[in-house]
């Protein structure tokens, strides 16, 4: 710091020093007072004309001292109107009025009246001479001395005012996050730490060879006449000498004076690159400017640094790894800028998802998908301008956003259809889209890209090359059902889920041969939730999965409390959904149970869907195999409503067919229902399966499915099902009847 600020006595600093010395001459002796005039007038020190001022008291001096700051020196008579008149002004003026730079020289009409030695150091007092030996000659170098001491004290005050502003600016400077933002901060705080009016120009060296005759520069930031040039080249300046200045700057790779300019370096292993800086002055700078402005380059080059480092880190948190595009958080980021702006109503958000890359993936391995999501980028890219938003959400998932003039779906996905050959390698031969119009949407970015997924699961759900719009009306379906989700989840833990068991009979012997668990869910209230709206929730959603071990357990619960009853002979149905009955292990985690509960598989049924069981033929024949050669039976729910085929049908390894209550409701009158109920019990028959009808509600119904060949029934007509203690109650009252 010191060494920073010292200066040669030939250079003392410009504007630092006034162009005038004033020097305050405090004498009531006229005759001294105009010989010190005489003395002065005319004259010249160190680059500044002497003006003197004259006190003839030292009231009137204090007075002076007052008002003026600007005074260099005061050559004083020690006694003037008392003895410590002179004193007590220099206490005054060091005290009082907090001068610490003026200098002072002490007069004495009276040789060897020196003050005190303290005295000298206390007031900071120059020098002590008997006006006697005060030669004009000897005056002059008295004067010399003491201006060019004031002249020190001033440039030391004035470069720590500047350091102060420095550590300012600096921290103006350091809350920037992009160059260009950084760049024009710059400016601004070099033009207020100089305190004049500057124009200038921030530029960025891009290549790294030193010798070129070409230099590769990027102007970052300028102001003035030269605003125009922003992120154009040293030619865009559109000033010759200004760009010559700039690249002599860079390739000398050192800060430049020139007579209308100063161009600053920033070296690279500071800066992050190799920066310069243009700054117009009206004036030259003297030295105390250019150092101000070399200690605030340091910080200027931190700024610059720290800058590209948030760049860097925000290119980590931004960016995808792998494709090197923006990633989710990008997306989010993005797309609530866009939903706060103007532009929302006329933006689109497109969803796409390569259709079976999972299977590609592990067909061909993660190389090859990595591959594969290379071209898809770069295909995206490169079909639109940098306006449109370009992202990978995960895995094969990718997300448009942009004005929709630009952004269809229709489009993007004629992208990847022009492919003559369909099966060469390397090529997405179908996807599936889903297109939201920001301008239907109220949430927030996160909410509105989870909605937008959503749409396009439900797309994908139909198979490939599916194209869903987003509609807002299903908005509050989805948060319906996520409100019964998360409702449905505290029932299970609040115990509020339990079975109803429903009788089923052998019409000819009217012997109970099973019954059916069916879910209930009692609210807190009382009120009771139906299972069509929560039973398929739970599958869509895969709550199904514990929610059906619930389910599984509580049955064979009642299995095993039957037994106890002694009826060990009454089957318990389970209803079974898909995603329950693929489970890789559901056969262990069902003999686990049943171990569990004390229940032998002879007492228990599963019950499938004919859709289900349609759906995944293979798998689900597979798991229906392993059940019955457990002991366990197998019945097809709903039958009738799928249109199996007959030889499908005769593969299905099941023991009974469940007549879908649809047909029974019409038996009576002479209809398609009735004939379909007469075809099943028919087509049962040539499998070699039982059949039983559901939803009897009628004596006529129940002797028309007898009739017809259909021994068994479930129903409203027997009961309605019921708590397993009332089951047995019940079961007690069926059979005294039927004695
Ligand atoms: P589902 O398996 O076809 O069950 C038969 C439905 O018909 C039951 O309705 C039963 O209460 C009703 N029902 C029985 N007899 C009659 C009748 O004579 N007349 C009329 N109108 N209805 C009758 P519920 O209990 O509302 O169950 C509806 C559906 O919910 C079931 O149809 C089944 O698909 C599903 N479900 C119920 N419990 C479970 C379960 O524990 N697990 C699974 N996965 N699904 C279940
Ligand atoms: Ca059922
Ligand atoms: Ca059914």
């Amino acid at each position: 710091m010191d060494e920073q600020f010292a200066f040669s006595d030939d250079e003392l600093p410009g504007p630092v020093s006034p162009r005038v010395w004033r020097v305050l001459a405090v004498d009531d002796d006229v005759d001294f007072q105009r010989a010190t005039a005489f003395a002065l007038s005319e004259l010249e020190v160190l680059g500044g004309r002497v003006e003197l001022v004259q006190a003839f008291s030292c009231r009137e001096a204090q007075m002076m001292l007052a008002q003026q700051q600007d005074i260099a020196l005061v050559l004083l008579d020690v006694v003037m109107e008392t003895e410590d008149a002179g004193l007590r002004l220099i206490h005054s003026l060091r005290e009082v009025i907090g001068n610490r730079d003026a200098r002072v020289v002490l007069l004495t009409g009276e040789p060897g009246l020196a003050p005190a030695h303290e005295v000298m150091r206390d007031y900071d007092i120059n020098d002590y001479w008997a006006k006697s030996e005060l030669c004009a000659e000897r005056l002059l170098t008295v004067l010399t001395a003491a201006v060019r001491g004031y002249a020190q004290l001033r440039a030391v005050a004035t470069a720590r005012r500047g350091l102060q502003m420095i550590v300012e600016s600096s921290n103006a400077l350091f809350c920037s996050k992009s160059t260009r933002e950084l760049s024009a901060k710059i400016l601004t705080e070099i033009s207020s730490l100089l305190n004049l009016q500057t124009e200038g120009v921030v530029c960025l060296r891009l290549d790294e060879i030193q010798d070129e005759a070409e230099l590769a520069v990027r102007i970052v930031g300028a102001n003035g006449r030269f605003s125009g040039a922003v992120e154009g080249n040293l030619d865009s300046l559109d000033a010759p000498q200004v760009a010559k200045a700039l690249s002599q700057c860079l390739r000398e790779q050192q800060t430049l004076r020139l007579a209308e300019a100063t161009v600053l370096f920033f070296p690279r292993f500071q800066a992050g690159a190799d920066y310069a800086c243009y700054v117009t002055c009206e004036r030259p700078l003297d030295d105390t400017e250019i150092e101000l402005l070399q200690v605030f380059s340091v910080s200027i080059s931190r700024g610059l640094y720290n800058v590209a480092l948030f760049s860097r880190l925000e290119e980590m948190a931004y960016q995808d790894d792998l494709l090197k595009i923006p990633n989710r958080n990008a997306l989010i980021r993005m797309l609530d800028m866009t939903l706060k702006s103007n532009g929302k109503d006329q933006s689109v958000l497109v969803l796409i998802d390569i259709d079976n890359f999972s299977g590609a993936n592990t067909a061909f391995g993660t190389g090859y998908g990595d591959f594969i999501l290379g071209l898809v980028a770069k295909k995206l890219r490169d079909a639109f301008s940098s306006e449109v938003l370009i992202a990978r959400v995960r895995d094969d998932l990718f997300a448009i956003l942009g004005p929709q003039t630009q952004v269809r779906a229709a489009e993007i996905v004629a992208l990847f259809r022009r492919h003559k050959r369909p099966y060469e390698l390397g090529q997405v031969h179908s996807l599936s889209s889903v297109t939201m119009h920001l301008a239907d949407f109220t949430g927030s970015a996160s909410v509105a890209l989870q909605d937008a997924l959503l749409t396009l699961k439900q797309a994908k759900r139909l198979g490939h090359d599916q194209h869903g719009v987003y509609d807002p009306r299903l908005q509050s379906a989805h948060a319906e059902s996520y409100r019964m989700l998360l409702a449905l989840r505290d029932a299970v833990e609040a115990g509020q889920i339990s079975v109803e068991l429903q009788p089923q009979i052998d019409l000819r012997t009217q012997r109970v041969t099973g019954v059916e668990a069916l879910a209930r869910w009692r609210k807190a209230d009382g009120k009771m939730v139906p299972p069509l709206s929560f039973i398929p929730l739970a599958e869509a959603t895969g709550y199904i999965l514990p929610l059906g071990d619930l389910l599984m357990r509580l049955a064979l619960q009642a299995a095993k409390q039957l037994a106890d009853a002694g009826y060990p002979q009454i089957r318990v149905a389970v209803n079974v959904s898909a995603p329950q009955l693929l489970q890789h292990d559901f056969i262990e985690r069902f003999s686990s149970h049943l171990q569990a509960a004390g229940v032998t598989p002879q007492q228990i049924e599963v019950e499938i869907t004919e859709s289900v069981a349609m759906r995944t033929f293979d798998t689900v024949c597979e798991k229906l195999r392993a059940l019955r050669a457990m002991g366990v039976e197998v019945a097809i729910d709903d039958f009738g409503t799928g249109f199996s085929s007959l030889s499908y049908l005769r593969l299905l390894p099941a023991d009974r067919l469940k007549i879908d209550r649809s047909f029974i409701l019409e038996i009576g009158e002479v209809s398609d229902q009735q004939m379909i109920a007469e075809a099943v019990i028919q087509i049962a028959a040539r499998v070699g399966m039982q059949v039983i009808a559901e939803g009897v509600e009628t004596q006529q119904q129940a002797d028309w499915i007898l009739s017809h060949g259909c021994r068994q029934a479930q129903g409203y007509l027997f009961a309605k099902p019921m708590a397993c203690a009332e089951l047995l109650d019940w079961l007690g009252c069926w059979s005294e009847r039927q004695r």
